[in-house]
């Protein structure tokens, strides 16, 4: 629905898995919300970290149920290997060959649900093309992920004045107000200067990305990553400071050899409490889910920066100040 932001559910009980051993699921401290807590700063910011991680991982194939520690293990023994081997990279082209929008977990379906509710996870890459990510959410007609642009934060029209979630998420996408509108068309022009209808959303593999010289960014564990390669994915094409998508050079814990759960980014980023320097109390409000992911991405990558540069030998550089103490 227009206007209704997405309502952050994690009503959900917070487990900490695979820290300090094992957590008996009755354990679990009652979490009420995780965006309200992280404004309050009310909560463990590590817990809310190990929180967060999970749901990154995890993302709703725990059908709303946390997974007891073992399962969770089970989970990423099972999923993490077969995600990094088949990995789809998600985009929105112009005919220009620019991606001008990067698709990420959050990002918005032409049927209102977010990229992260559509499949995303294949056992093995279908062979036809193109490739097709149905959305998994019960009743929706999405047959597969189609990228819709904002005009700002509104919804664009179609040629026929109805807001794009006006029309049906179906195949053809006909318009539920009117009947003329012969299907979805919008003429709304895009940053690189193309209207939107000349741009094709764009479901592709790894090798596929690279034939074509397209960053591929590095493997990560994060279910429904899309087309998020770099720290700066989720600017829009033509805003992307760095063309590769990469960030930096290939981070030195990749090259270290590992199997199964001794993956390096496991290693790199598991739940281990970080210096002190992460705060959960930064969170902006008023910040869009995306800009949410962008935020995680960009923190998880510091923080390993400055891990690296800690175990060079050098100095690491001053983290984030501590939020300071609230005044009464
Ligand atoms: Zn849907
Ligand atoms: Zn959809
Ligand atoms: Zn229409
Ligand atoms: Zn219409
Ligand atoms: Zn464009």
């Amino acid at each position: 629905m227009r206007g209704q932001g997405f309502a952050i559910d994690e009503g959900k009980a917070l487990v900490r898995p695979g820290l300090r051993g094992e957590l008996a699921p009755q354990g679990a401290e009652r979490l009420p919300n995780v965006e309200a807590l992280r404004i309050q700063g009310g909560a463990p910011a590590e817990a809310v970290q190990d929180y967060l991680e999970y749901r990154r991982i995890v993302g709703d194939d725990d059908q709303g149920k946390l997974f007891t520690p073992q399962e969770y293990e089970d989970y990423k023994k099972r999923v993490i290997p077969v995600r990094l081997r088949n990995r789809l990279y998600v985009s929105w082209r112009s005919p220009t060959g620019m991606d001008c929008k990067l698709v990420g977990p959050e990002t918005p379906c032409f049927c209102t649900h977010r990229y992260k509710q559509h499949k995303t996870d294949f056992e093995e890459l279908p062979s036809e093309r193109p490739i097709h990510l149905p959305c998994r959410v019960g009743h929706c007609q999405c047959k597969g992920y189609l990228y819709v642009p904002l005009n700002g934060t509104s919804p664009i029209r179609c040629r026929c004045k109805h807001f794009a979630d006006d029309h049906s998420e179906a195949n053809g996408h006909r318009c539920k107000k009117c009947s003329t509108c012969p299907g979805f068309h919008s003429s709304f022009t895009c940053g690189c200067g193309k209207p939107a209808y000349v741009h094709q959303t764009v479901v592709e593999t790894k090798e596929e990305r690279l034939a074509q010289g397209k960053p591929v960014g590095q493997d990560v564990p994060y279910a429904a990553m899309g087309g998020l390669t770099g720290f700066s994915s989720l600017a829009e094409g033509y805003m992307r400071l760095d063309d590769s998508g990469r960030g930096a050079q290939p981070l030195a814990f990749l090259e270290s050899s590992g199997s199964r759960m001794d993956h390096p980014f496991l290693k790199a980023y598991a739940p281990q409490i970080s210096g002190g320097s992460s705060s959960s109390s930064q969170a902006v409000s008023h910040v869009t889910s995306e800009e949410e992911d962008m935020a995680y991405f960009e923190k998880r990558y510091q923080e390993q920066l400055k891990k690296e540069k800690t175990s060079k030998g050098l100095k690491p550089t001053k983290g984030p100040t501590q939020p300071r103490p609230k005044q009464p």
